[in-house]
């Protein structure tokens, strides 16, 4: 095989839970992890000259070792050996430094398809055990769908996929730092947690309105308070008729999910004028990748 195509889909959290913070720095989370139908495009083709050649559409990614791409293909080239080189053009369309794990996935694409150009007969798993080392949404992001996350993301089990809605997911124009996020979480003394076990079971039985009811992230508390523009975003989409909005991850991205594609176009619509996000997408869960 000389070239091949993967998509790397994001990702948004219905649910993100911090229990605690461990001796290591790293924060022990449960989160559920959604799948939704925005995607970047990677095309990886082998070369003949050795070393990694990355090429984007987007001036302000790095190309160099700093790509999570890079450092993707780098981690299985040498595991393996491999001498050739490859070149990876990505068009990117995920908002970056959003909190939908848009580098996470473009690493996860890239090892997926390198695993398949190259021949290298990893399994899932193995993919996943090397993807954590470069960070702890690419287990995640190389099987994508409906998860529980939990550890620090590494340990994942699948959940019943929700019912079908639309979704309403809005970028402002902020650079929020997931670091900055952590560290001013004070994970021992929130007093407030989101009902993920409910969240779970309404997975279970289908019922939309018990997972909108319980939609919640803790990371607001830290990011929503910095940034008072993502809660009007969030009051916006409900008074558009959303069911319920959330900010995703550590943020800035916020969804709405609705019942009905022509109240999330209006909705959509009605953010962009207002000026509150250049990003706006219309869109859906995605469960298979
Ligand atoms: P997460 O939800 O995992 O916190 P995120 O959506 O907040 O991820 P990313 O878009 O993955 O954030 O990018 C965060 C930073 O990583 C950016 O500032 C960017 O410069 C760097 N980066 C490296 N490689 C990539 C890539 N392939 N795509 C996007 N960002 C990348």
């Amino acid at each position: 095989m000389q070239r091949i195509t993967q998509k790397a889909y994001a990702k948004i959290n219905i649910g993100l839970d911090v229990l605690r913070r461990r001796e290591d720095g790293y924060h022990e989370v449960r989160m559920i992890m959604q799948t939704v139908d925005i995607c970047d495009n990677l095309i990886l083709e082998r070369t003949a000259k050795s070393g990694i050649l990355i090429l984007t559409d987007k001036e302000e990614l790095p190309v160099n070792q700093d790509n999570l791409i890079y450092k993707a293909a780098d981690l299985l080239m040498k595991e393996k050996n491999i001498t050739e080189g490859v070149s990876i053009t990505l068009t990117k369309r995920i908002p970056i430094a959003a909190g939908m794990a848009g580098g996470s996935s473009d690493a996860a694409a890239t090892m997926r398809g390198l695993n398949q150009l190259f021949e290298l007969g990893y399994s899932t798993e193995e993919l996943q055990k090397l993807g954590v080392r470069l960070g702890a949404d690419i287990p995640y992001c190389i099987v994508g769908g409906t998860m529980l996350s939990e550890g620090i993301g590494e340990i994942l089990n699948p959940l019943p996929t929700p019912p079908a809605c639309h979704l309403v997911v809005a970028k402002p124009d902020i650079n929020v730092s997931t670091k900055f996020v952590y560290e001013n979480l004070h994970a021992d003394s929130l007093t407030c947690h989101p009902d993920i076990d409910g969240m779970i079971e309404a997975l279970r039985t289908g019922n939309l309105q018990g997972i909108t009811d319980r939609l919640g992230n803790v990371l607001e508390t830290v990011t929503v308070r910095e940034y008072p523009i993502l809660e009007e975003i969030k009051e916006l989409m409900r008074q558009e008729g959303a069911a319920n909005a959330l900010m995703s991850g550590s943020g800035p991205t916020v969804f709405g999910i609705y019942t009905n594609r022509e109240l999330a176009e209006q909705a959509a619509q009605a953010i962009e004028q207002k000026g509150m996000a250049k990003q706006v997408f219309v869109t859906t869960f995605r469960n298979d990748i």
